[in-house]
């Protein structure tokens, strides 16, 4: 007796791809035929590379490929354990020094990636009689952790920290505990935190203060120590979350905070315990990274050096490039189809920018996002501001 087949069985999703199809939201990604530089070939044309969050360049940095080498040889390619039973390397513990003294914390766990640290981090803290307070924009894997917690979710708009205190106050009577997170750099506007502001109206409540520092860490603060740093608010964030897949250049990410904190993670967070550590290489280059990061303060520099040049040339153009305050530069457009239609433009004037639209940012303003690097040259930025000239002039987005 033959049933329905299995395809028959996933029919509906052809269906919503179609649906998504329909309405121009779906898409392939685009392909990279070379290493992630500041000039990539991507879909086999060379192109000026504005979307990587390498943001320092050390995805390509000849210390860490050195130190990635050495570690296959010596180590091979697997962990081959998860983290509590046999996965746990020396290396793994060296970096989770180095980065405490990083961030200048008693103590740090490293997880798969910094999407696993923060919702393995607060599904493992808190619990159904808790409140967590948490900015709009916040990343998907806290808002992942934050249903995973199955805590009460209280949603703030943007950095509205008087809006933040009302949902402090409502919810103080009947939380448990009472979570306040944010994101340090907001990744779709690169605006920054109101973090001192956070950190002093979460203390009236006795809130506990997370902060996601994914595109902070390596770009804000003395040696790229993030948004704590940058505002001079050491000891009074409780759980900084990092990412190494972005400035640092690898993959990864962390928690940093007291050693009490770190040890209840040890025992509670999920992807710590279920889920394979890093393998050698990985933790080698991260290593390398940290040494790189101090060593070579330069990249920072540059980083923000292009940062202000390259902002600068968008604004003299006449696009609006919102309230960014950091490398990330979006440049708002408006309408989905005319972002995405930038975007493709672009790629023909040999730039690659990524569209961004609903979803992933609010209907009426879709943009095109940039992110510069320190391994950019200025005629590099030149160039790309040419294309984005050429092509905002083809769409009449600036003037003629
Ligand atoms: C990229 C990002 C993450 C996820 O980090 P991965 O290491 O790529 O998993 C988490 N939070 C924010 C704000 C991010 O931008």
């Amino acid at each position: 007796m033959a049933g329905p087949s299995a395809d028959a069985a996933l029919a509906f999703l052809e269906a919503e791809l179609s649906d998504l199809r329909q309405r121009g939201l779906f898409r392939h990604p685009r392909v990279l035929d070379s290493p992630q530089g500041a000039v990539a070939v991507i879909d086999g044309r060379r192109v000026i590379n504005l979307s990587s969050n390498n943001y320092l360049g050390l995805a390509t940095h000849p210390a860490l490929k050195e130190a990635a080498e050495r570690a296959v040889r010596e180590w091979g390619v697997g962990s081959g354990a998860v983290r509590p039973i046999v996965g746990t390397l020396r290396m793994h513990e060296e970096l989770e020094r180095r980065i405490a003294g990083f961030k200048g914390t008693e103590a740090a766990l490293v997880f798969q990636s910094g999407f696993t640290a923060n919702a393995g981090t607060v599904a493992a803290i808190l619990g159904r009689e808790d409140v967590i307070i948490s900015d709009e924009l916040n990343h998907a894997s806290i808002i992942d952790g934050c249903r995973l917690s199955r805590a009460e979710i209280r949603i703030f708009p943007h950095r509205d920290v008087d809006a933040m205190r009302r949902l402090l106050e409502e919810a103080r009577p009947k939380a448990r505990r009472i979570l306040v997170v944010t994101d340090g750099v907001f990744s779709m506007d690169g605006d920054i935190a109101p973090l001192p502001d956070i950190v002093r109206v979460a203390r009236e409540f006795g809130a506990i203060v997370m902060v996601d520092d994914a595109h902070a860490s390596g770009v804000l603060g003395t040696h790229g120590r993030g948004s704590v740093d940058h505002f001079g608010l050491h000891g009074q964030v409780e759980i900084q979350v990092g990412t190494l897949s972005k400035a640092i250049g690898v993959l990864g990410g962390y928690v940093a905070g007291s050693r009490t904190l770190i040890d209840y993670l040890i025992a509670r967070a999920r992807p710590y315990l279920f889920s394979t550590s890093h393998p050698p290489a990985v933790t080698a280059a991260c290593l390398a990274a940290f040494d790189v990061l101090e060593r070579e303060p330069e990249r920072i520099q540059r980083l923000w050096d292009n940062t202000r040049y390259f902002k600068e040339g968008l604004r003299r153009m006449g696009y609006d490039t919102g309230i960014s305050e950091t490398p990330i530069t979006p440049v708002i457009v408006g309408e989905e189809e005319r972002a995405l239609r930038l975007s493709d433009l672009l790629f023909e004037h040999g730039v690659f920018a990524q569209g961004i639209v609903y979803p992933t940012v609010p209907r009426g303003k879709a943009r095109v996002r940039t992110i510069v690097t320190a391994e950019h040259s200025h005629s590099e930025l030149d160039q790309a501001l040419e294309a984005f000239e050429k092509a905002g002039r083809q769409l009449g987005l600036v003037g003629t």
